[in-house]
């Protein structure tokens, strides 16, 4: 038997049908972002320019990092004035936050700071003089963007063993250089290496240190390398964002920093701000 031919009614709407698949097969947008590239063009006013990716897309994230929720009231600083400052690589906090931390202050890359300013970035710099050398200017940047300074020593050396007078010429001079450089108070410190011992705990207090800041994992490449404990992140993690200053081919800080905040969302985490849950 001869197969009848469509009725004109179901050839159409097989044409529209067709047609419709197209349409959606061209365009290379996920249907969530072409929904907002609608409502922008409905808003914007003829002759204006096509408005810029949103920042977390320009920084490699397939989402915004959700705000951090209200930090808990510190107490008074003047309370804890030369008390022994506490050790920690990590901060008791039921809120799902970490913290993001640099040291050193060898990479200088302008683009950082402008991922720092678009992502409103928390970042923790412990910055140590003999390394930053002339680029101060960058770290003025990150600080008018809102970044912290902190103080990793003059000269960044190893620290446990040394006489006291030498290791706190260490941490009170960069404590000078940076308030000097910045208008700073410094009041957080990272030994160089993680290396201290009692002398550096009574030299840092001496220093005006109220914390020494280590960390529960490390960004090196692109895979988070923990020091102790459970391998993956947690609410209150201190985590430090190496550089690489021997292999010149490696991932830079900010591509670093992208990888890592990819781990802070896959966990439903986001990224505090470190000074506002210390005294
Ligand atoms: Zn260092």
């Amino acid at each position: 038997m001869r197969a009848r031919p469509w009725p004109r009614r179901t050839a159409a709407a097989l044409l529209a049908a067709v047609l419709l698949l197209l349409a959606g097969c061209a365009s290379s947008v996920d249907p969530i972002e072409r929904l907002g590239r609608k409502a922008a063009q409905r808003v914007r006013p003829a002759g204006q320019a096509a408005p810029t990716p949103r920042p977390y897309r320009r920084w490699g994230l397939a989402a915004p990092l959700p705000a951090p929720p209200r930090p808990p009231a510190r107490p008074s600083p003047r309370a804890a004035a030369s008390a022994t400052p506490a050790v920690i690589d990590h901060v008791d906090t039921p809120d799902r936050v970490v913290f993001l931390t640099y040291d050193d202050g060898a990479e200088r890359d302008p683009r950082f700071v402008d991922m720092v300013r678009e992502l409103r970035l928390p970042v923790s710099m412990f910055l140590t003089d003999s390394v930053v050398g002339p680029g101060y200017g960058h770290f003025a940047r990150l600080l008018s963007v809102g970044a912290a300074l902190e103080n990793h020593t003059l000269e960044h050396p190893a620290l446990r063993g040394l006489p006291y007078a030498g290791q706190r010429a260490e941490i009170c001079g960069q404590r000078d250089k940076l308030h000097a450089r910045f208008g700073v108070r410094s009041r957080l410190f990272r030994p160089p290496y993680g290396s201290y011992d009692t002398t550096t705990l009574r030299a840092a207090a001496d220093c005006g240190v109220s914390t020494v800041v280590l960390w529960r994992a490390s960004m090196t490449e692109t895979r988070l390398r923990f020091t102790h404990g459970r391998r993956s992140l947690r609410p209150g993690d201190i985590l430090l964002v190496t550089s690489d200053d021997d292999d010149l081919d490696g991932p830079t800080l900010r591509e670093r920093t992208t990888a890592l905040l990819r781990d802070v969302e896959a966990e439903g985490l986001t990224v505090g701000r470190l000074q506002d849950y210390l005294r």
